[in-house]
Order: C-alpha cells, then sequence, then structure tokens
C-alpha cells in the first residue's frame, strides 16, 4: 500500500475532480477520536459531496493502492476512525438523509444520526427495535461497531436488525445486500475494513405513548442479577449499574486509595398508551428499595441521555481521555466475581459501572461469548485526567485477564490499547477468523480499507 503523498493528491484531484483537504490546521480534529487516547498522521482529508464523486475517488484509491480510512463522527476510541500515516480520510458528514418510513421499515444515509431517524419514525408511533443511548451517534457508524441499547437485553444488538446495506466496495460499484450476504455480514461489526456503507434499511416496530419507569436499588449483587436476568420481553428497556458509595481511602501496600462499598441499581421501563404499569408488575422481584417512579413521554425518554452528554461538553469532559471498556461476558463470571471485580479496580473510572443484560444476536462476526446469559460490562467515564490514565489502564489489563479468560468478548468500539497484534484477532474471532480474512480479500484484495487500529486485516 502507497501513501498519499503530494503527488498522488494531486494526481487524484486531476483525474476525479475533487477537492481534498491538506492544510495542517483543518486536518488536526481528525487525527484524534473521542478516546484522545491515540493519535493519527492524516495526509489529506476527502468530504464527498456524492457517492459518484465518492466512487471515483475510492476506484482511483484502489487503482493505486492507496489507504483509506472512513469516518463517521469519530466517536469510536481506538483509532477505528484514525487514518494512518499517509492515509486519505473520507469524512462522510455529508450524507444524513432520512427517508420517509414504508410499513416497518426506514432508510437513511450513513450519517444520519439517530436523532434523525427516530424523529421521523415517531411520526408513525414507531421506533427501531434497538437505538443507542446516545442518539447522535451515525447509522453506519453504530452499525460497525454493532449498537446496543435499553431494549437489547430482549431483542439483541443494533446489528441483528438491520433488513438491508447498500455498500460501495474498493472498485467503487455499490452493492445491496441483505442478511446471510458475505458481504452484509462482514460490513456489520466490521469497522470500516470492507467498504463504505451508503444506505442503511433499519426495522421498526410499533410503539406506545407514554412510558413508566420504575428505579430499584439492591445491596446484594447475586439477588440483582438474578433479577435483571428474569426480567422478560414484558418490559421495553433496561439500564442497570453498580455505584460505589466511597468509604474514605484504605491502606493498601501503594499507600492509602479510595474504596467503596457497593450499591446495584436498575431502571426499568415499560411503554403504555392508556394504563399505566403498576407496582404490582414489580411483584416477583427482590429490590431493597423502589426508590422512584417516574412518567415520560416516549419523545421525552428516548433523548434521555442528551443532558448528559451536553453537561460533558459544557464541563470540558468531553476534551479529556476516555479509556472506554465495554466486554460481553459471561453472566457466570459476574455471579462469582463481581465484588471482588469492583474492588479491584479503580474508582477513577467514575460513579457509574454498568451491568447490562444482552440478548444472542445473530450478527456473524459481532462476537459475543459461548453463553446462554450474557452481560455487557461497561465503563463509560465522563472523562479521565492524564495523571488518572495509569491506574485506568491496569485496570483494562486486569478486567481483560479476567473477561477474556472466561470467554468474554471486547465490544470494538471503546479503548482497546495501542498495539493490537493477529493473534488478538485471531482469539476475537476464533472460528470466524478466517472466513472474515477472505471476505476482506474479496471485496478488497488491495487492502485499502483500513485505520489507525487495523492498519491491515
Ligand atoms: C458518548 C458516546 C455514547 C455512546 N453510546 C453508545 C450506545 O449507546 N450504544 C452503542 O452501541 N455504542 C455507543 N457508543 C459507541 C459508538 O457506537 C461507536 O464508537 C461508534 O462506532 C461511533 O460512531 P461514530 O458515528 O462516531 O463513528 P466513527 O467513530 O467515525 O467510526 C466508527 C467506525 O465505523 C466505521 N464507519 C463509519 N461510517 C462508516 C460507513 N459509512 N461505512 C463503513 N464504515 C463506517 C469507521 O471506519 C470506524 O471503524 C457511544 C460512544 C460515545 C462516545
Amino acid at each position: 500500500v502507497n501513501k498519499w503523498s503530494i503527488k498522488w493528491q494531486k494526481l487524484c484531484e486531476l483525474e476525479t475532480k475533487a477537492k481534498l483537504i491538506n492544510d495542517k490546521n483543518k486536518l488536526i480534529p481528525y487525527n484524534q477520536d473521542f478516546g484522545h487516547m491515540l493519535k493519527g498522521n492524516v495526509a489529506a482529508v476527502y468530504l464527498p459531496q456524492s457517492f459518484e464523486q465518492l466512487s471515483q475517488v475510492v476506484r482511483f484509491a484502489n487503482h493505486n493502492c492507496l489507504p483509506i480510512t472512513i469516518r463517521a463522527n469519530g466517536l469510536s476510541q481506538s483509532g477505528q476512525s484514525i487514518a494512518s500515516s499517509g492515509g486519505l480520510l473520507i469524512d462522510m458528514s455529508n450524507f444524513y438523509r432520512v427517508y420517509t418510513p414504508e410499513n416497518e421499515t426506514i432508510a437513511a444515509e450513513p450519517n444520519a444520526t439517530w436523532n434523525n431517524v427516530i424523529t421521523q419514525s415517531l411520526e408513525n408511533m414507531q421506533l427501531p427495535h434497538v437505538y443507542p443511548y446516545n442518539l447522535n451517534l451515525s447509522v453506519a457508524g453504530v452499525i460497525s461497531a454493532g449498537g446496543v441499547g435499553a431494549s437489547a437485553f430482549s431483542c439483541g444488538t443494533i446489528a441483528s436488525h438491520i433488513q438491508s446495506l447498500d455498500v460501495m466496495i474498493a472498485d467503487g460499484s455499490i452493492k445491496t445486500v441483505v442478511k446471510s450476504h458475505e458481504l452484509f455480514d462482514a460490513v456489520i461489526s466490521g469497522q470500516g475494513q470492507f467498504g463504505i456503507i451508503t444506505k442503511v434499511n433499519l426495522s421498526l416496530r410499533a410503539c406506545k405513548r407514554r412510558i413508566r419507569t420504575f428505579f430499584l436499588r439492591y445491596d446484594s449483587h447475586e439477588v440483582w442479577l438474578n433479577d435483571l436476568f428474569s426480567l422478560d420481553s414484558n418490559w421495553d428497556y433496561i439500564e442497570a449499574f453498580c455505584s460505589p458509595c466511597i468509604q474514605g481511602a484504605r491502606l493498601t501496600s501503594q499507600g492509602r486509595k479510595p474504596f467503596a462499598d457497593w450499591f446495584f441499581c436498575t431502571h426499568i421501563s415499560m411503554e403504555f398508551d392508556v394504563d399505566a404499569p403498576s407496582k404490582d408488575t414489580l411483584k416477583a422481584l427482590n429490590f431493597s428499595k423502589l426508590v422512584r417512579v417516574e412518567e415520560d413521554t416516549i419523545e421525552s425518554y428516548v433523548g434521555r441521555h442528551d443532558s448528559r452528554f451536553q453537561m460533558m461538553k459544557n464541563t470540558g469532559q468531553w476534551e479529556l481521555f476516555h479509556p472506554w471498556y465495554e466486554c460481553f461476558v459471561p453472566k457466570k463470571i459476574l455471579d462469582e466475581k463481581l465484588p471482588e471485580i469492583l474492588d479491584s479496580i479503580t474508582l477513577a473510572f467514575g460513579s457509574v459501572y454498568h451491568v447490562v443484560p444482552i440478548a444472542l444476536n445473530n450478527a456473524k462476526y459481532f462476537m459475543m461469548p459461548n453463553s446462554d446469559e450474557i452481560a455487557a460490562f461497561m465503563i463509560l467515564s465522563p472523562g479521565i485526567h492524564k495523571i488518572l490514565q495509569t491506574a485506568c489502564l491496569e485496570s483494562h489489563a486486569y478486567l481483560n485477564d479476567i473477561f477474556l479468560r472466561a470467554g468474554g468478548k471486547r465490544y470494538l468500539s471503546g479503548y482497546l490499547g495501542t498495539t493490537i497484534s493477529e493473534n488478538y484477532w485471531v482469539k476475537h474471532y476464533g472460528e470466524h477468523f478466517v472466513d472474515r480474512h477472505k471476505v476482506k480479500e474479496k471485496y478488497d484484495p488491495r487492502g485499502i480499507f483500513c485505520s489507525l487500529l487495523h492498519t491491515d486485516i
């Protein structure tokens, strides 16, 4: 693979009429992502206005073996959307159109936000089966990771509810592919390595106008986990997390360190039109305290996390380091070790450590542990000061050691580390590693789609 030297950039502009951005100041934001843990060295950025224009640049890159990185909003954290040295970054910002829903489907361009999609679908009182907590993410960026949200406990991942995709492959042509097509399977959770998603068709479901949420608190992790995994699809959404009650600083071999006693919290929500679910619906649950009952409109509920993300921006946390840690783990390991894990990892991550059940998904390369009961363990810190980075990364290593050994699989959006060896991917994809490699060779034989994380497949 070559690099996008000035000579190649000029030739590309001449042959395709594209205008590339290579002003050093304009490149700065593209050399980082939400993680702020890694830095890229992009040669130029291309902001296409049409898929025809984009196709010409992709064809030029392919013909001349020049690397391309696809970027939506840059909210991943491990260099998935940062170009490796000398690469060309394609900024997909101009493709955000959402089409009118038809029956139980809605189509959108790749950089449409979930907010755009849901605003449109709610006009017919419909919602995607699963949508992310953060509605400002792009549709294609989330699908390229896999996608989890508060209904994933019963509906699986967002990726499980995609009907079809239009994908521009390395030769510049666009293919429409459906589930079980090898290209569809590879692009889902594919982190931009197989082609450029140009259109997404998502399944919708009917929803109700109002929603009631019960906020429950537990003192025992075992009771909490058992209740969490007993919740069925009569409920529409679950959010759950461990919350430290700080007990001061205790003596350790490295001096005094803060420590905590832990609460376990569940928010369960049910949509309704007329009759709100009563407290009787909680009869089978064994919580210690019903902390709050809240009623909301569905329009307000879907954006319930917006103020939190806005506050991260207002307070400067957005610009700090985000070594987010998400791992899909068998419930069993949490039954056995959750208290020990919470006691061992640094409290520098913050005050919320999410654990939610996830239903089995049917996306081929979205890797999950081989278990009937799976939870997502997620540390999504608002922002980490540099001085606390080492403690956080030590906790990453500790968690990886426990979880990956137990068959856990990292969510490929968070911070995975500075250097990821091929052996990591061999283990991550297991028996699917070779198949996936073959799909890459077929649709991107010159390996032009790459990034700082995936310098090659
Ligand atoms: C504040 C915040 C909240 C989040 N909440 C959730 C959540 O609720 N649920 C969840 O599942 N995840 C969540 N995430 C993680 C997020 O879904 C992933 O990091 C996602 O990949 C980021 O999307 P993006 O639009 O910023 O994409 P980028 O970071 O720009 O890209 C991510 C990956 O997608 C690829 N890509 C982007 N566009 C295309 C395209 N058109 N074709 C092919 N590949 C493409 C890129 O190459 C890259 O590999 C959250 C992240 C943040 C920072």
